[in-house]
């Protein structure tokens, strides 16, 4: 859906931001961009609706490439959400919401209800919050406004420069989860930068890696943890020290419901096996059952390793520091 070939972009002369990346993002995708401060990722996003120009390659949306579309239709129908709160702060959260529909003529009734839907879809109740204005929310929730902003027009596309990094870690990983829900439902292309591998992790269907303007690894988070590309994405991941000097199984273990599942397990591991035995059996199986004594008393999922994983990097996968 979204095809990046050969794409760079120079500042000026000298400074290489973007360094030839090819890349293609699938429709419905959760893609996480990801790396350390300068290494190119909000150039990057920012080429795909064209607020930055690429010096040279071609971006590709749905087979029609981005200089081809009317500038407005391109930037109506990809959401856009800042890492600052951009919210404009002399009018209220609905009137807020309502600026890409207004600029595409919607009715008034549609825009009302469409408004209503959105704040409902991120816990904000209609009644209580349309009509305040921006400071008079918490910046948790002024970044909720800032994300369904972005959805207001339904569009395509949703581009995301690290939204949630201002936010207290609280906030954030209360807006990370619901983002993660949302997108079940919505199921829109989101390409969303980060420079914190926990969020990645925990976020991403596919995340990007990248260095010094170039791709290091892409990969799901599984293929990132199992098979870091090399030392730099090992270290960033930051996980496997750490991870493996602490790991114990209770931590994932989840119990069998009943006696035929047992029957249906493909492979099983020691509840006292090392955690790179696990990791690696789990990249073959979804499901393993643990055994202790002749007994299977549980079993561990890729879900639950990976939710540990992220857990465990909390923290240490941020480099921006
Ligand atoms: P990231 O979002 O990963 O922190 P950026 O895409 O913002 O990285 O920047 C990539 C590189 O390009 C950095 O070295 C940055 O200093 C440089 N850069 C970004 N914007 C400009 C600009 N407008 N003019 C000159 N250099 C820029
Ligand atoms: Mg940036």
């Amino acid at each position: 859906m979204i095809t990046f070939d050969n794409v760079t972009k120079k500042y000026g002369n000298e400074q290489i931001a973007v360094n030839a990346i090819n890349l293609e993002i699938k429709k419905g995708e959760f893609f996480v961009i990801i790396g350390p401060s300068g290494c190119g990722k909000t150039t990057l996003l920012k080429m795909i609706n064209r607020l930055i120009h690429l010096t040279d390659g071609t971006i590709w949306i749905n087979g029609k490439r981005i200089s081809d579309y009317n500038i407005h239709e391109l930037r109506w129908n990809i959401g856009y959400v800042l890492q600052q709160i951009a919210l404009f702060p002399h009018m209220t959260i609905e009137e807020n919401i309502a600026v890409v529909p207004e600029m595409k003529k919607w009715s008034k009734s549609q825009i009302q209800q469409r408004v209503r839907e959105l704040l409902d879809m991120v816990g904000l109740e209609p009644d209580k919050y349309s009509q305040r204005k921006p400071k008079e929310l918490s910046g948790g929730e002024q970044q909720r406004v800032g994300v369904v902003r972005a959805l207001a027009a339904d569009p395509e596309i949703i581009l995301m420069d690290e939204p949630f990094s201002a936010l207290d870690p609280i906030s954030r990983a209360k807006l990370q989860d619901d983002l993660h829900e949302l997108q079940r439902t919505i199921q829109k292309t989101i390409v969303f930068v980060s420079h914190d591998m926990q969020e990645a992790l925990k976020l991403g269907d596919r995340i990007c890696v990248m260095k010094d303007g170039e791709i290091v690894q892409i990969g799901t988070p599984h293929d990132i943890i199992q098979n870091p590309a090399n030392d730099f994405v090992e270290e960033f991941i930051g996980v496997k020290e750490h991870a493996i000097n602490t790991f114990h199984i209770q931590a994932i273990i989840e119990p069998i419901a009943d006696e035929d599942n047992r029957k249906n397990l493909d492979a099983t591991i020691a509840s006292n096996d090392p955690l790179h035995t696990i990791l690696e059996k789990l990249a073959h199986y979804e499901c393993l059952g643990v055994e202790d004594s002749g007994k299977i008393i549980g079993v561990v999922t890729r879900a639950s390793m990976l939710q540990y994983l992220a857990n465990d990097s909390l923290g240490r996968g941020n480099v921006n520091g």
